[in-house]
Order: C-alpha cells, then sequence, then structure tokens
C-alpha cells in the first residue's frame, strides 16, 4: 500500500485522489488538525492518527503493509512560523523524524516528501532552479530545508529513497469540484479572493505595492493543485522503479510563469465576471517579491506536464468555492 501522511489536507487529498485513479491501494493517516475526513477519496483506507506518535506509527506499520510514503503532513504559514517557529520544528522537523525512524524499522525506503519554494528565500534570479541557492528566511522554510538534510543524511546511511518536491503556490482545485481548498483560517490570495467575490469578505488586501515589479505587487507562480499530485505520481513511480539503486533528488513544481497579486485579482474578476474591491495595505513580512520556478528538470527528467494556467486554476477553484462556499461543512450538509 501507499501510505499518504497528510492524505486529509488539501495537496494530500489531491494526491490520494490521484493515486486511487491510477489503481494503488491507499492508505491515509492525518490527525485531521487541519484537514478534513470528507475530503479523503472513500477508496482509501483512513486512519486517524498523529505521525509524531511512534505508537500510532507502529500500529500502522505493523497492520499493513506499506511500500512507499509520501509526506504531505505539515504547518505552512510563514508568519506563524516567526511567531511559533517551536510549533514547526517540533510538527515539521521531530514528527517527520518519527516517521523515517519507524519506516526504517519496518524497512520502508521509498519517500516522497513536500518541500517549498520557501526554500529559497530571497532568490537572486528570475527563475529558481533546484541549483539555486537554498537559503530560508524563516523557520517555516528552515524546518523544510533541514528534513532535506536529514533525507540526504538518511539515504547515505540507512539506503533511503527519496525525492523531494518543493511547490510554488498550489492553488485551484480537483476538476469535479467535490474537493478543494479549505483552511479554517484561510491565507491565501486565491480562496481570499474568490470568498470576497462570493461576498463573504468586504475587501481583498493587497499587501504591498512598492515591491521592485512592474506594477509594485509580488509575482508568484501558481500551480494547480492536480498537476502537483500528478508529479508524486511520477516521483512515487521514480522510487518504486528504481528500488536498489540510489534515488535522492529534488525537483521545482511550478509553471513558470509569474503573476503579480494585481494580474491574479483581475483574472479572478475575468472568471467570476465579478468587481473586486481593492484595499491596498502594508507589505506583509517575509515576502519575497518573486517566486518564479524553472521546473525543466521534471520535466525533462520524468516526463512532468502541466495542464493548468492561471485562467483554469481559477475556473476550478471557483467551481469549489460556488458550491461549497463554507468548505466541507457544505459538501457534508449536501451529502
Ligand atoms: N497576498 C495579498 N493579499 C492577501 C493574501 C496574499 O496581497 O490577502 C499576497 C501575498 O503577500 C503574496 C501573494 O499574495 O505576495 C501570495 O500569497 P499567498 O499567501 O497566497 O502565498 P505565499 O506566496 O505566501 O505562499
Amino acid at each position: 500500500m501507499i501510505l499518504v501522511v497528510g492524505g486529509a489536507g488539501y495537496i494530500g487529498s489531491h494526491a490520494v485522489k490521484e493515486l486511487c485513479d491510477a489503481g494503488y491501494e491507499t492508505l491515509v493517516l492525518d490527525n485531521l488538525s487541519t484537514g478534513h475526513r470528507a475530503a479523503v477519496d472513500e477508496r482509501a483506507v483512513f486512519i486517524k492518527g498523529d505521525l509524531g506518535s511512534e505508537s500510532d506509527l507502529h500500529r500502522l506499520f505493523s497492520r499493513y503493509s506499506v511500500e512507499a510514503v509520501m509526506h504531505f503532513a505539515a504547518n505552512s504559514l510563514v508568519g506563524e512560523s516567526v511567531a511559533d517557529p517551536l510549533k514547526y520544528y517540533e510538527n515539521n522537523v521531530s514528527a517527520t523524524l518519527t516517521l523515517l525512524k519507524t519506516m526504517c524499522a519496518y524497512g520502508v525506503s521509498s519517500f516522497i516528501f513536500s518541500s517549498t519554494a520557501a526554500a529559497y528565500g530571497i532568490p537572486d534570479t528570475d527563475y529558481i532552479t533546484e541549483e539555486t541557492m537554498v537559503r530560508p528566511i524563516n523557520p517555516y522554510g528552515r524546518s523544510k530545508v533541514m528534513v532535506e538534510q536529514i533525507l540526504e543524511d538518511f539515504s547515505h546511511a540507512y539506503g533511503l529513497q527519496y525525492i523531494v518536491l518543493r511547490y510554488f503556490n498550489a492553488a485551484g482545485a480537483d476538476q469535479s469540484g467535490n474537493i478543494g481548498e479549505d483552511h479554517r483560517n484561510e491565507t491565501h490570495l486565491i480562496p481570499l479572493i474568490l470568498q470576497h467575490l462570493l461576498g463573504k469578505r468586504p475587501y481583498i488586501s493587497i499587501f504591498g505595492t512598492d515591491y521592485p515589479t512592474p506594477d509594485g505587487t509580488c509575482i508568484r507562480d501558481y500551480i494547480h493543485v492536480t498537476d502537483l499530485a500528478k508529479a508524486h505520481i511520477l516521483a512515487l513511480e521514480e522510487v518504486l522503479r528504481n528500488k536498489g539503486e540510489q534515488t535522492c533528488e529534488v525537483y521545482n513544481l511550478g509553471n513558470g510563469c509569474g503573476y503579480s497579486v494585481q494580474e491574479v485579482i483581475r483574472m479572478c474578476e475575468k472568471v467570476t465576471e465579478r468587481k473586486a474591491n481593492i484595499e491596498y495595505a502594508e507589505r506583509r513580512p517575509g515576502d519575497p517579491a518573486r517566486l518564479v520556478a524553472s521546473a525543466d528538470k521534471i520535466k525533462h527528467k520524468l516526463g512532468w506536464k502541466t495542464e493548468y494556467d492561471l485562467e483554469k486554476i481559477i475556473h476550478t477553484a471557483w467551481k469549489w468555492h460556488l458550491h461549497h462556499p463554507d468548505g466541507y461543512i457544505s459538501f457534508e450538509a449536501m451529502r
């Protein structure tokens, strides 16, 4: 079976759906601290538990025959990580170490790890490749880079086979409209704009208009969550194919196109045919002006293709938000 840790979360639940569609027997471990039970595909086995709990992990690994692990469970808010670094080092680093230790104990050596563009900090290049210097500027980014370093050491010492995927800005929803983005405390740009356009927020704030970009607002690389999920399947196939040989690879996952906050708002207005109220606000601490990926490496090496541009990403997100204005709560009510 393929164990998906954090499979009830936003990106994890989309990966679970892709795994089930591809015919993999899938097992989800999630403590539902930020994820939703309703997001987990019905074809997967669900276990509520903690990746940092040795007893939860032993129970799981002794009961199921796990072939590979995908690890999505992490806290991922930059601002929160600055205010509460202990939470990030505990949940993102220490708990992952417990998972890796248990995998070693049960002889499971194939691992796909969710990392982040925050690993690069403030890059000195327009298109970030995997060769770009890793120098995170906040505890969230550092927690991910620490795990990347642990993986490298585990690979040399214990034969761990792994692929690290560094995501740029995940967005959109499965095209069925049945699963999507539902954070209890939403901070991400696209869901916030769409919630505003749905009438659930009075305005959308633009954080900073004096960045060194053409329109003064931050530029990001938005990548569809299903494109991300499909990259995980390719990575999984690669580690399983290479069993016995050393695999320790890092890939960026992005579209290679940068859009400013203003451009994203305009695209949301176009897709929804609604007009946004904009509030111009101060810069948000820790935001780099521009983060755009070069994802050529995974395209060349694993044949990854992206299907969704920004307009299509927003179409799928809008479909999710329109049908589930209160997220999974409304979804549950409809079932
Ligand atoms: N942003 C904004 N207003 C908001 C939320 C986000 O202007 O209400 C900006 C944010 O400063 C960043 C970009 O939108 O430049 C993307 O932010 P998000 O939180 O979605 O992702 P991040 O890049 O932080 O991972």
